[in-house]
């Protein structure tokens, strides 16, 4: 079985609400709420742990869901969702409450790769990139082009295998502050990482941009009802 961690307690500073990012609404549900239904109908997750900001409770949770305070970076989030999780399961799943486009299939997807590939230690869901990439320095001059057939934009859900997720976070408090995904503090410990191709469609909502894409797809996917 996996356990799923959803990580919601950013501020969502550059997404100018009045209340945090996973707590905005989204064709009628907040967009926690849209991954705690998507990650509720995956196969083979019976349990969720949300990290949600300090002082944030939440009330009427879905059974198998419990909550826990979040902390300063996104990593310590993390961290406090492990916890709280315990060992009962073998494999965990983390996802970002900024992603509410998640699938259910999507989730079920990333598990049975990891599974499949017993000498991997995380499997991460991520797209091919479509734009060209460059590396720039400050002065705005382009250091380098990279070589766009390697390289994916990574997305959550990431799975990973428990030990090598907590041996990850064990790391020093300077390398978790820098780490935007989980998965790279595995590469880091010397794990195993493999990419599985997802839509570009579970995209992560930063800008009140995102968050208007976000509205119309959801409000498409539920279709003309409503
Ligand atoms: O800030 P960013 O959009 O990259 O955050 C990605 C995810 O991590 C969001 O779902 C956010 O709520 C979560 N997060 C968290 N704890 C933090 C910072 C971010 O749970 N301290």
């Amino acid at each position: 079985m996996t356990v799923a961690l959803i990580v919601a307690a950013g501020s969502g500073e550059r997404l100018g609400a009045d209340r945090p990012k996973a707590l905005v609404e989204l064709a009628g549900r907040t967009m926690l709420g849209h991954s705690i239904d998507a990650l509720s109908a995956a196969r083979g997750i019976e349990r969720i742990v949300v990290a949600l900001p300090r002082g944030v409770h939440l009330f009427d949770l879905p059974p198998g869901v419990e909550c826990v305070e979040g902390g300063e970076a996104r990593s310590d989030s993390v961290r406090n969702a492990l916890e709280a999780a315990g060992e009962r399961d073998e494999l965990v799943l983390v996802h970002d409450a900024a992603r509410p486009l998640l699938e259910p299939e999507l989730a079920e997807r990333v598990i049975a790769a990891l599974v499949g590939d017993p000498a991997a230690d995380a499997a991460i869901a991520a797209t091919p990139v479509t734009d060209t990439i460059k590396r720039a320095g400050p002065d705005g001059t382009v250091l380098e082009t990279l070589p766009r057939s390697e390289l994916w934009a990574v997305q959550t859900p990431q799975v990973f295998r428990r030990r090598a997720l907590a041996g990850a976070l064990a790391l020093g408090a300077g390398e978790l502050a820098g780490a935007t995904d989980d998965a790279s503090l595995v590469e880091r410990a010397g794990g195993r990482v493999i990419v599985v191709p997802a839509d570009p469609a579970n995209l992560k909502v930063t800008t009140p941009v995102d968050l208007r894409l976000a509205e119309l797809l959801l409000s498409e996917r539920r279709g003309p009802a409503g």
